[in-house]
Parts: structure tokens; C-alpha cells; sequence
């Protein structure tokens, strides 16, 4: 056990010079500082410090083939950790970085072996999030940072979900308030000459071919069976589970109606996890609302999944969405999360 730190922010970090001085020179002396993203909290640790490194994959418990993200600030920090990169990158950055993209591209070797899993390419991303850029600034070095939740676990989208999963077990949480697009950054394979989709997350398909053509999905991420092996290695654990089973229904909310009347009939203590309209027209004791838009249930989602406890409820049941824009990562996780799929 190691004691916490928890330091208070504002959102835009600017009025918390000496909060973010101590936290990076905690990341500079090698040790594990948590910090708000655009996307959801990241555990950080210099990048170029094996040890350091060590320390995120023993504070998570995250198997050590599974590579982690390196965030920098600028763009010119970004090109000080790969080499060859195609030019449809270029234009990649200006679109969309900083902001919840990651590009992955042969790695120079600045970065640790661990970051990459051995790996010779590197994931490297700008986030948008003021604390997170100010942070990296006043560190200026290329900080690793995977999701600050415990392995296995949904991700954390606020200081309360890191405290939870990683008190005593890191050096420090920056809390910054709840995170905005609540799923991870889209993971973008950027070493071919059309790019691959190795996760889908806060920058769509749609938004990204109106800016470089054509760009296509690892063909793991549609494979039911995993005959195919994912090119993004942590694609193929268990993820963001609940503490409960979770079942996916798909169509109209009558079949999750009369699959929660059948469950409740035999006893068990049913959750439903579904957006407003949907649970309007449900007659349910357990409910939690994921709001109204593709990006409010994209923003609710990893709170949804684990505010449902054993002890209040046997079962979760979620509605589908339709896998437009970010609905694509939504049913990525969705998928990832739930223990049945049960096709309308
Ligand atoms: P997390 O940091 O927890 O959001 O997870 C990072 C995701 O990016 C995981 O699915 C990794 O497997 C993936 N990733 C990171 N670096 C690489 C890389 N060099 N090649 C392929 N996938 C990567
Ligand atoms: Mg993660």
C-alpha cells in the first residue's frame, strides 16, 4: 500500500499552478500520477522510464502483452516518438488532435519496450482535456497513460470510479470533475496506406473518412468467434465488465419488458440499463437512465455499468444501438461488456 494523493482542480487547470507542479514532478521521479482526459481518466507514468512503466501495469493488473497509449502535448512531440509516418497523418492531426484519436506508427525507440508491449510500433495521442494538456506541458515528456480503472473493470469516468479501483495502489489522482466523451480514444493503425480502425472510440469512421477517404475496421473488431486475432492486443481481454451479468436485448423495449417481467417472475432482482425514451415506456423497479443522445449514452455508459452492485441487483439488461457515428464504439463496448447477446 502506497498513500493516495488527491488534489482538486478546476477543469480548465489554469488557477492550479502549484497542484499540477507536484503532480508532475511526481511523474518525472517515476511514480504513477491519475489525471482527467477527454475521454476518461488515464494513469500516467514517464513513458521513457521502464520501471516507472512497471509500476501502471502492477497498479492495474493489466496483462503484459497489452500495450499502452503515450500522450505528449504538441504535435511536435508526437513526431519525437515514431518515424515514417504516411502523410493522410498529417492531415489526421490537424483534423482531430488534440482530441480523442490515437495514431499508431512505428516507433522510434524513445519510448520504453513496455509501453509497446515489444511491440515496433507505438500508440501515440494528443488529448484535448486543459488539466491533461497542462500537465503534459509542465511534465514535457511523453507520459503513458491506459485507463485508470483496474483491469477487467469499466473505465473511469470520474475521480470517485479511479479512487475505487486504485486507492493505496498509485501515488496520486488529479481530480478534475467528470470526463467528457466517457469512452477511450479511437485507436487508428496508421503503418498501412489506409488506415485501420483497431478500436472504435471518440473520433467516428464517418468523421475520419470525410477527412482522408477511405479507412477501413481490423475485420477482429466484427468477428463474433475471434477466429481473428485483434491487432490492438487489448481488444481481446475481458472488458468493462460490471459486477454483475449483463445481458444485451435487442429491438423494441416490449422484448426487455418481457424479458424483466420472466427474470423477476423466478426471483431475480433485475437492472435495467437503457436511455431515457426507452425506460419511459418500461415498467422496471431498477433503472438507470444512459440520457437521451448516442453521445449522452457514450458519456453515461461506464457510470451505468458500474453503479449496478451485487448487492442491489442478479442481472443487468441493456437496449442496443443502432453503430452510427459514435454508436460504433458503443456496441463495441456493449458487446465487450455483456455475458449474452440475445438478436431481436
Ligand atoms: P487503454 O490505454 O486502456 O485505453 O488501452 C489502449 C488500447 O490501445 C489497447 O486496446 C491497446 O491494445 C491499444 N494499443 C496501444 N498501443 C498499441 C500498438 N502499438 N499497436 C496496437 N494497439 C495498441
Ligand atoms: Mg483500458
Amino acid at each position: 500500500m502506497v498513500e493516495t494523493k488527491r488534489w482538486n482542480v478546476t477543469k480548465t487547470g489554469t488557477t492550479n499552478e502549484m497542484i499540477i507542479i507536484e503532480a508532475a514532478q511526481l511523474l518525472k521521479a517515476g511514480e504513477t500520477v491519475a489525471f482527467p482526459t477527454e475521454t476518461v481518466y488515464g494513469l500516467g507514468a514517464d513513458a521513457t522510464n521502464m520501471d516507472a512503466v512497471v509500476k501502471i501495469f502492477q497498479a492495474k493488473g493489466r496483462p503484459q502483452d497489452n500495450p499502452l497509449i503515450a500522450h505528449v502535448a504538441t504535435k511536435e512531440q508526437l513526431y519525437q516518438l515514431v518515424e515514417n509516418v504516411p502523410s493522410y497523418v498529417e492531415k489526421l492531426i490537424d483534423a482531430f488532435s488534440p482530441g480523442p484519436i490515437t495514431y499508431v506508427l512505428p516507433s522510434n525507440g524513445t519510448c520504453a519496450d513496455n509501453v509497446t508491449a515489444g511491440l515496433s510500433t507505438v500508440g501515440v495521442r494528443i488529448p484535448s482535456h486543459p488539466v491533461a494538456l497542462k500537465l503534459l506541458k509542465t511534465c514535457n515528456i511523453p507520459i503513458a497513460a491506459p485507463s485508470a480503472n483496474l483491469s477487467g473493470k469499466p473505465s473511469p469516468t470520474t475521480a470517485d470510479h479511479v479512487w475505487e479501483d486504485l486507492n493505496g495502489r498509485i501515488a496520486g489522482i488529479v481530480d478534475g470533475g467528470p470526463t467528457g466523451v466517457g469512452l477511450e480514444s479511437t485507436v487508428l493503425d496508421c503503418t498501412q496506406d489506409i488506415p485501420i480502425i483497431l478500436r472504435p472510440g471518440g473520433i467516428s469512421i464517418e468523421e475520419l473518412e470525410d477527412v482522408v477517404g477511405k479507412v477501413m475496421v481490423d475485420p477482429a473488431l466484427q468477428d463474433a468467434d475471434a477466429t481473428e486475432k485483434p491487432k490492438a492486443p487489448g481488444m481481446k481481454y475481458t472488458h468493462y465488465a460490471p459486477e454483475v451479468p449483463m445481458w444485451l436485448i435487442e429491438g423494441e423495449s416490449e422484448k426487455i419488458q418481457a424479458m424483466y417481467d420472466k427474470l423477476a417472475a423466478e426471483g431475480k432482482r433485475v437492472g435495467v440499463l437503457a436511455n431515457r425514451n426507452t425506460l419511459e415506456k418500461l415498467n422496471v423497479a431498477e433503472k438507470i437512465s444512459l440520457g437521451e443522445s448516442l453521445e449522452d449514452v457514450a458519456a453515461n455508459l461506464y457510470l451505468g455499468l458500474r453503479k449496478f452492485k451485487q448487492a442491489d441487483v442478479d442481472i443487468i439488461l441493456c437496449e442496443t444501438y443502432p453503430e452510427i457515428g459514435i454508436g460504433l464504439a458503443v456496441m463495441n463496448r456493449l458487446r465487450k461488456a455483456a455475458t449474452r447477446y440475445i438478436e431481436n
